[in-house]
């Protein structure tokens, strides 16, 4: 078994990023100590326009927020991609492999470059590849993402596939996408038809972790609604997507069913509703956020843990590099 996955430190871990994503990854590494890898993508980040100073910054305090999420270096592998040249190396050997129809059928790529698609990067439209390269230079069995990963994980896979047929080896392992089913797409507070992102330019559109406790209550005071009370059942927040994600998101944190949630609160008002959810995303992410601000007292001892991960992920991804440049005959 191999874990990999990865966050772009394109600004603060949000909800959906922790309830999708990395409360995953912190289960995986319990249940599978030294055999998982976690990465902050600093070379997706770059595939928008980024700001130098921004981005270096993002990555020490996304390091020390995974930390302090439960993401343990001594049982993990974390570091950031740039230290591991091998990402880039690999990822250019899939560009040859992937076809240019396969790309084209990527809907973040549409989304991320909405009108100005001839004036978006070469790199955000071979995003998927660069992350293909992720997962397949550590032989990755098993990646938990959120549901919106899932057509890049597959992607990943025709690439693998494709790879080991044209060639005529077994260079590559097909990895398995982990899609979370406690919260596998939280979305937007702002519209409940897009998910809750880190680039999305309102920030009363998500939950940070780093938020404080007015802030987070406030959010969800503000959140979208409908004005009908809370349906007895969750099959009654079908045709109501804002109200569908806050009862998602309720149910996620405090570990009970949505149907459950429904119950407890039928025919009562977001008035009722949104107080308790918020007292619970307090109670939840309060502790983070002061493990977080303890682990930024020492930068030193953050850039030493990037710096121990990126050796331990070098040493593993050689191996791998060298099989795929052999199986081109190129000589590496
Ligand atoms: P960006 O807007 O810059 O793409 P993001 O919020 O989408 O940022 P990523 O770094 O792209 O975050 O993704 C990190 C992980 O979080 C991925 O596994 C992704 O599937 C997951 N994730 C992101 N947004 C959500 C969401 N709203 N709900 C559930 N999982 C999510
Ligand atoms: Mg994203």
């Amino acid at each position: 078994m191999r874990v990999v996955s990865g966050i772009q430190p394109t600004g603060n871990l949000h909800l959906g990023n922790y309830l999708g994503a990395i409360v995953q990854w912190v289960a995986m590494q319990d249940a599978h100590p030294g055999e998982c890898l976690f990465f902050l993508a600093d070379l997706h980040a770059i595939t928008v326009r980024n700001d130098p100073a921004v981005l270096s910054s993002n990555v020490r305090e996304l390091t020390a927020a995974l930390i302090a999420s439960g993401i343990d270096p001594d049982r993990s592998i974390l570091f950031n991609q740039t230290r591991v040249p091998q990402h880039s190396e690999l990822a250019w050997l899939l560009m040859c492999t992937a076809r240019i129809g396969w790309l084209n059928r990527m809907t973040q790529f549409k989304e991320k470059s909405g009108k100005d698609r001839e004036g978006a990067s070469i790199g955000l439209f071979g995003y998927p590849v660069l992350q293909a390269a992720d997962v397949l230079l550590y032989q990755a069995t098993h990646v938990p993402v959120g549901e919106d990963q899932k057509q890049h994980l597959e992607l990943a896979r025709d690439i693998a596939t494709k790879f080991n047929l044209d060639t005529g080896t077994e260079t590559f392992t097909l990895p398995e996408p982990m899609i979370g089913t406690i919260a596998p797409r939280v979305m937007s507070l702002r519209d409940g038809s897009s998910k809750m992102s880190k680039s999305d330019p309102s920030d009363m559109s998500r939950i940070n972790l780093m938020d404080d406790d007015d802030l987070i209550a406030q959010k969800f005071r503000k959140a979208r609604t409908d004005a009908e009370p809370l349906p007895g059942e969750a099959a009654g927040l079908a045709d109501r997507p804002e109200a569908a994600n806050l009862v998602g998101i309720y149910a996620a944190m405090s570990g009970i069913s949505r149907d459950q949630v429904c119950a407890e609160f039928a025919g009562k008002g977001f008035g009722a509703f949104k107080p308790a959810l918020a007292d619970l995303a307090v109670a939840k992410l309060s502790p983070i956020r002061s493990r977080f601000a303890e682990l930024m007292q020492d930068v030193p001892a953050i850039d030493r843990i990037l710096e121990d991960g990126a050796a331990r992920a070098r040493a593993l991804a050689a191996p791998t590099l060298a099989t795929a440049q052999q199986a081109l005959g190129l000589h590496g």
